[in-house]
C-alpha cells in the first residue's frame, strides 16, 4: 500500500504535468501556425492573425482566456479557431496520462517528448499535407538522446527490447518498409499524393525511441486505420481513388496508441 505523503507527492505532479502540459500546448498552437508558413516560432510574440495585434499575456492562458474572451480576439473580434484550446487540451491530458501511466520513470521523459512532437506534425500535415523537416530534425536530436540513455542505461522502458540496438533496427525498418511503400505508390500513381517523404523520416524518431517491435507495429496499426477510414471514406463517396488523405495523422494516432499500450496491442492480433 502506497503511504499518504507518496500519493500526495504524485497528486502534485499529476496537476502539474497537465498544467505544464495545457502551456506547451498553446506554445505547439504557435508551431502549428507558423512553421508551415516559415514563420519564427520565436519572434514576434503571438499576435491575431487577422488584426495582427499583439496579444496580451493575460489574454494567452490556455484554454480559460479562449473561455473569457468568447473564441474572438479582443481587438478586432475576429474568431479564433477552437482548434487552439483543443490542442492544448490534448497536449495537457496526454502530459498527463503519461505520467500517471510511467509516473517518475525515464519512460515518463521519452514519452512526453515524442507525444509533443507529433501533435504539430498530426495538426500540421492535416491541413497543409507535409511534415516539416524541423520537427523531423527536432525528433532526431531527442531520439538521439533517449537512445543513448537507454544505450548506456538501459532503463525498463516501453520498448522493451533489452538490445541496445533495437532503436536502430526501428528506425531503420519502419522507415525503410514505409520508404519502399512510398516508392511504389509513386510508381503506380505518378504523382506525390500517395505516401510522402516526411512520413517516411518521421519514422526515424519514432523508431529511435520506440524500438524495433513497436515501432513496426505502429506502422501496422497507422496502415490499418487509415485503410478502414479510406473504405469508409470511399463508401460514404466522400473521397475518390484520386484524392490525397495525408498518412501523418494516423501515424500519430498510432503511435500515442502504442506509446500508452505498448506490446499488449501486440497480443490482439
Ligand atoms: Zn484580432
Amino acid at each position: 500500500m502506497l503511504d499518504a505523503p507518496y500519493v500526495s507527492v504524485k497528486l502534485l505532479f499529476a496537476i502539474l504535468a497537465f498544467i505544464t502540459g495545457l502551456c506547451v500546448g498553446s506554445f505547439l498552437n504557435v508551431c502549428i501556425y507558423r512553421i508551415p508558413r516559415e514563420i519564427s516560432i520565436i519572434f514576434p510574440p503571438s499576435e491575431c492573425p487577422n488584426c495582427r495585434k499583439k496579444i496580451k499575456v493575460t489574454d494567452l492562458i490556455p484554454v480559460i482566456s479562449y473561455m473569457i474572451l468568447r473564441g474572438k480576439c479582443r481587438k478586432c473580434k475576429n474568431p479564433i479557431s477552437i482548434l487552439y484550446p483543443v490542442v492544448e487540451l490534448i497536449t495537457g491530458l496526454l502530459w498527463l496520462l503519461a505520467f500517471l501511466k510511467f509516473g517518475f520513470t525515464f519512460e515518463t521523459v521519452a514519452a512526453i517528448f515524442l507525444i509533443t512532437l507529433l501533435i504539430p506534425v498530426a495538426f500540421i500535415d492535416l491541413e497543409f499535407m507535409i511534415i516539416p523537416n524541423g520537427l523531423v530534425i527536432t525528433g532526431l536530436i531527442g531520439g538521439t538522446g533517449v537512445f543513448l540513455f537507454h544505450a548506456l542505461y538501459r532503463p525498463v522502458i516501453f520498448f522493451d527490447l533489452p538490445l541496445w540496438y533495437a532503436p536502430l533496427i526501428g528506425m531503420i525498418s519502419a522507415s525503410g518498409i514505409l520508404f519502399i511503400f512510398a516508392l511504389v505508390t509513386y510508381f503506380i500513381y505518378k504523382n506525390d499524393g500517395g505516401m510522402g517523404m516526411g512520413d517516411v523520416k518521421i519514422f526515424l524518431p519514432i523508431g529511435l525511441i520506440l524500438g524495433a517491435r513497436l515501432a513496426l507495429l505502429s506502422l501496422f496499426i497507422s496502415f490499418m486505420i487509415a485503410g478502414v477510414l479510406s473504405a469508409i471514406l470511399l463508401i460514404l463517396k466522400k473521397l475518390n481513388r484520386k484524392s490525397a488523405i495525408p498518412f501523418g495523422p494516423f501515424i500519430v494516432i498510432a503511435t500515442i496508441l502504442i506509446i500508452f499500450t505498448g506490446p499488449d496491442l501486440m497480443f490482439i492480433y
